[in-house]
């Protein structure tokens, strides 16, 4: 039978696929029917597992505690031990895999994450923060089982695509589903701004997530459509609903080819203001997409992921071949490329910083970028290099102090030293321009603007940290709202200051993307939009229809306002 779940809609597009179901973000297993005889060697396999790893941790606090019996190493493998004998975790997992007749690593994930929500529900954050304990040994069980860490599964041969139905994803897992004909995926929690959805944008991979429960409700290699423009999914289709989907993509594709008339006209309002359609890039492999829209440049190349996925950082001549191909095939058009935003849930190395006690205020961006002034320095003599091909602009992330813009221009002034005495050559008027992430940069301008040639507002970040909001949790993702009164000041007197200075103002937040803000941003005097290249040509559409005359009194009025229904209210009735 037939049946649909609603989530969050991250990813336009439709699919329609055989589900292939993936655990916890940090594990990917397999989920398989054992016939009932051979259940007891399934228990067998799981309990000789355990016996690995405790010896294992035996070991490990042996040689890490040798002449220093107090050791906090001892004392963690100490509290893994005891995890490996409680009755709730392992078993859990062996009840599992007698009732549900499936495979030990798949009963093994299913009751981490029930225990790991328990520990969620703690209060103490200490005792909250050991989940990570919990999932790092049913990790090393799970790999003992497999013998290998876990993979994708290969193509299929009927031309369905694969979709990916998972509890959470990363952004380093949703890159490796390039190449394995990932038709869409769907998640039990995440939010429209988590860079797992940027990712799926990116990728034009149709996308719903906090599903809550999808892991539950399907099964493996069972039929799945996503309708990622609506945030639906549906379960087991009959023919005759995959025919009806079939349909709708057709005339998705239409329309989106009826855009495409609007690929060459400039973007300028009824009353003749122009306004710049700029791109956000992931890397090299977008300029397809932003060709096809022809983009008037590069707002935001979030270079961070040359590397999400890999064990090493690229090295300078790497990342010099990278923006090098970014700068020449936009042929002088400007490009902004941002510096490494590093941290959070864009781990380096793939490894997870989920479990740190906060990483959304932890070491990331800038702060991480000038905590490893080697890093930056090979990145930004990269940069520099590279500007001979092009416009570059330099952009740097998550500004709260004026001392990090300091440390990073010296560290240009040092990289360009270096470069001088090398006798390699640079573009000595490249624009060092900032983000606006972070409330306290928004409510304090003029240290920016002082030291600065142009600014974009992180509309993500700036709402995730004005309203407290982690963007990636789907618990709080309902309170995530850009039309919230104190995030509309912040992002209007950040674009009001520019002009009063005449500094360059950008958003390239996904607010700039989303058409259900176009009017309300040029309103505020906006005149730089960068977005994921797919929705270029819809906001196109909404600014050729625009009169800022109009617009501009009105969107006063909004700002004024401190209700947010009335301001909902009052940016729907823009639009009418
Ligand atoms: C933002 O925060 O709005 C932004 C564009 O940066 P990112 O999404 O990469 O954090
Ligand atoms: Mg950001």
């Amino acid at each position: 039978m037939p049946f649909t779940i609603h989530g969050l809609p991250v990813s336009q597009g439709i699919a329609i696929g055989h589900v292939h179901l993936v655990s916890h973000a940090m594990l990917e297993v397999n989920h398989y029917h054992v016939a009932a005889k051979y259940l007891p060697e399934e228990v067998e396999r799981l309990n000789e597992a355990v016996a690995t790893v405790q010896g294992e941790l035996v070991g490990l606090k042996a040689a890490a505690t040798a002449g220093q019996p107090h050791s906090e190493v001892g004392a963690f493998v100490d509290l893994q031990l005891m995890m490996l004998g409680d009755p709730m975790l392992i078993d859990g997992a062996r009840t599992l895999i007698a009732e549900r007749r499936c495979n030990a690593e798949w009963a093994l994930v299913q009751q981490m994450e029930m225990v790991v929500e328990q520990f969620e529900q703690i209060e103490d954050p200490y005792l909250r923060e050991r989940k990570a304990d919990v999932v790092q040994v049913i990790e090393r069980i799970v790999k003992v089982l497999l013998g290998h860490p876990g993979h994708l599964p290969p193509k299929r041969r009927d031309g369905l695509g694969t979709i990916i139905v998972a509890h959470d994803l990363s952004p380093a897992d949703t890159i490796g589903f390039r190449d394995h004909n990932i038709g869409g995926f769907v998640t039990d929690v995440g939010g429209p701004t988590s860079h797992t959805a940027i990712v799926a944008r990116s990728l034009r991979i149709p996308a719903v997530v906090g599903l809550h429960h999808i892991r539950q409700l399907v099964e493996e290699d069972e039929l799945l459509i996503i309708d990622g423009t609506r945030g639906v999914v549906i379960v087991a289709p009959d023919e005759r609903i995959v025919e009806e989907y079939r349909l709708r993509r057709s005339e998705l594709e239409l329309e989106r080819s009826k855009l495409n008339r609007l690929k060459d006209t400039p973007a300028t309002t009824l009353d003749g203001e122009d306004v710049k359609m700029l791109a956000n890039i992931e890397g090299p492999k977008d300029l397809n997409q932003v060709k096809a829209v022809n983009a008037d440049g590069v707002g935001l190349y979030r270079t961070e992921f040359l590397f999400i996925g890999r064990d090493s950082l690229p090295d300078e001549d790497e990342q010099y071949e990278a923006y090098r191909t970014v700068l020449k095939s936009l042929a002088g058009k400007p490009v902004t490329i941002r510096t490494f935003d590093v941290g959070a849930d864009k781990a380096l190395n793939g490894v997870s910083a989920r479990f740190e006690p906060n990483p959304a205020l932890g070491l990331r961006a800038i702060r991480y970028s000038l905590a490893e002034p080697q890093m930056f320095l090979t990145q930004l003599r990269a940069l520099l290099r590279a500007s001979v091909h092009g416009k570059l602009r330099i952009m740097i992330p998550m500004l709260a102090h004026a001392h990090e813009i300091d440390q990073s221009l010296q560290l240009i002034a040092k990289a360009k030293a270096e470069l001088d005495a090398e006798g390699l050559k640079y573009d000595p008027r490249v624009e060092i321009g900032g983000m606006i992430e972070v409330p306290a940069a928004a409510l304090a301008l003029g240290m920016f603007i002082r030291r600065l040639s142009f600014l974009s507002i992180g509309t993500n970040d700036l709402i995730q940290y004005t309203l407290a909001i982690d963007r990636s949790d789907e618990a709080v993702v309902h309170l995530y709202d850009p039309l919230h009164p104190a995030v509309l000041k912040l992002i209007a007197g950040t674009i009001q200051a520019g002009a009063r200075f005449g500094l360059p103002v950008s958003v390239c937040g996904e607010m700039a993307g989303d058409p259900a803000y176009t009017l309300l941003l040029l309103g505020m005097g906006l005149r730089n939009f960068s977005m994921h290249p797919g929705h270029i040509l819809e906001i196109k559409q909404q600014v050729l229809r625009a009169d800022l005359n109009e617009l501009a009194p009105r969107v006063q009025r909004i700002l004024k306002m401190d209700e947010q229904a009335k301001v909902r209210d009052a940016v729907m009735r823009l639009a009418g």
